[in-house]
């Protein structure tokens, strides 16, 4: 699977194999994941992940900075340097 199938198909089942912003109802490519924690409910060396495109960057790190639980963002491409990224929304 790779992103020519994508752009190839409509086949919804095919998005779970792109990087999709996290945003809510955004269906845009992602270029950013933001890493993030919640001291209240995870240990403080898990990072929970969530993808942005370049229009929802600032958005949702305005979003985690605002309740204290972002850490850091970083380039998707980079994505596999720490294994594969955990996501949920
Ligand atoms: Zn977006």
């Amino acid at each position: 699977m790779s992103i020519f199938d994508f752009a190839a198909g409509t086949d919804p089942a095919q998005t779970e194999s792109v990087a999709t912003c996290s945003r809510k109802a955004c269906r845009s490519e992602a270029s950013w994941q933001l890493l993030w924690n919640n001291p209240k409910i995870h240990t403080p060396e898990r990072r929970k992940i969530w993808l942005a495109c370049a229009d929802h960057r600032d958005w949702l790190e305005d979003y985690l900075q605002t309740r204290g639980l972002w850490k850091q963002t970083v380039p998707l491409e980079d994505r596999g340097a720490s294994g594969a990224p955990e996501q949920d929304s």
